[in-house]
């Protein structure tokens, strides 16, 4: 039997594209920072890389920061960026963020998971300058907040705004001059790029303490020799997304939430085309988790990204939906999603509503 893999926003499937260019990066023997040819070879494709990564982001080369992933862009964005300043981070931001900043206020979501931009607007005038941490979509439920509207607030009381646009990078377009955020972190894992590397883009001038020195390397921002492999496959990965195909997945993502009978968080939102986050209370995640993977379906409970672990969801609870919380699981497409997703997902889903009425 073949398995069907719903589970994107973990980890995307390889691109090819991303694979060739690796493949080809992994024969440069010279380390970017040498100053002989092979060393310059390597630094060519560095730079074309961070060429790359701005032009997505509407950035400046310069601006980019190649790091080992997201978690690490995120923490970086949190030293830079937080130093002397109040932090403020969104109740469902991944736990890259919340453990990172575990006393930081909460900004509070409404019940479709949307950031409460009024509770925004009081946080940041009630105290000193800020710097706010807000994710462009969620990874849980693919909700997606008034990004453009919170960087007014932010900008209007003086205060940064950081952007964690891991999920939303490749599946909706996003116009990041307007938005105007202070740092943006993306993750390669997450659009069919190699695991283990990401980007941290600022803006221009920006003061950037590094986590750790090291030889000076990313202009003496993050200290390491760069990972040329997975940078250049990283690349590879963003040229070859596709906003047209990203799109057309919301069909299969109507069909399957239609068909399973069961509430969807965040469904009057605007969300991510490719998530859907199906609750069957009655049901823990875990076993429905472990069901589907037993069915050939590879899906998530929470943000189950990191030690199998299932943990009921802070996002949903943010969003106040309580014991469904914990019976929710995640079904998110990924860029080569078959075109019989969809039947495959709701013949095995509905095996799951069977055991239900048992
Ligand atoms: N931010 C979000 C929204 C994510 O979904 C993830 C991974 O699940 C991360 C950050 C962490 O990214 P990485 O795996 O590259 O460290």
């Amino acid at each position: 039997m073949s398995r069907l893999y719903l589970d994107a926003n973990a980890s995307e499937p390889l691109r090819p594209a991303a694979r060739a260019a690796m493949l080809a990066a992994l024969d440069v023997a010279g380390n970017p920072s040498s100053v002989h040819a092979e060393g310059r070879m390597a630094r060519k494709l560095l730079e074309e890389a961070r060429g790359t990564v701005a032009r997505h982001l509407q950035g400046r080369a310069q601006d980019v920061v190649f790091t080992s992933g997201a978690t690490e862009a995120n923490a970086l964005a949190l030293h830079a960026l937080g130093r002397n300043r109040r932090v403020l981070v969104g109740a469902t931001e991944h736990p890259a963020i919340l453990q990172a900043v575990p006393e930081a206020p909460r900004l509070p979501v409404a019940m479709d998971g949307r950031l409460d931009l009024a509770a925004l607007d009081a946080m940041l005038g009630a105290g000193p300058p800020s710097l706010v941490c807000l994710m462009a979509a969620n990874n849980e439920t693919g909700v997606l907040h008034p990004l453009m509207e919170a960087a007014g607030l932010c900008r209007r009381h003086g205060a940064l705004l950081h952007v964690d646009a891991v999920q939303v990078l490749g599946r909706v377009a996003m116009d990041w001059a307007a938005i105007g955020a202070d740092s943006i972190a993306i993750s390669a894992h997450k659009i069919g790029g190699p695991k283990g590397v990401g980007a941290l883009l600022v803006k221009p001038g920006a003061d950037v303490a590094p986590l750790w020195r090291g030889g000076g390397q990313e202009r003496g921002r993050r200290g390491g020799t760069e990972a040329l492999p997975a940078i250049a496959g990283f690349a590879a990965a963003l040229d070859d997304l596709n906003l047209e195909a990203a799109r057309k997945l919301g069909a299969l993502r109507d069909a399957i939430e239609q068909g399973a009978g069961a509430a969807t968080a965040g469904r009057g939102a605007p969300r991510l085309p490719n998530t859907a986050c199906l609750m069957l209370p009655g049901l823990k995640a875990e076993t429905q988790v472990i069901a589907l993977d037993l069915m050939g379906i590879a899906v998530s409970a929470g943000a189950a990204c990191s030690s199998g672990k299932v943990a009921a969801s802070a996002t949903l609870q943010a969003m106040g939906l309580g014991e469904a919380a914990a019976c929710a699981i995640r079904v998110s497409l990924p860029w080569n999603a078959p075109a019989d997703a969809a039947e495959g997902f709701l013949a095995a889903y509905s095996q799951l509503h069977a055991r239900l009425r048992r």
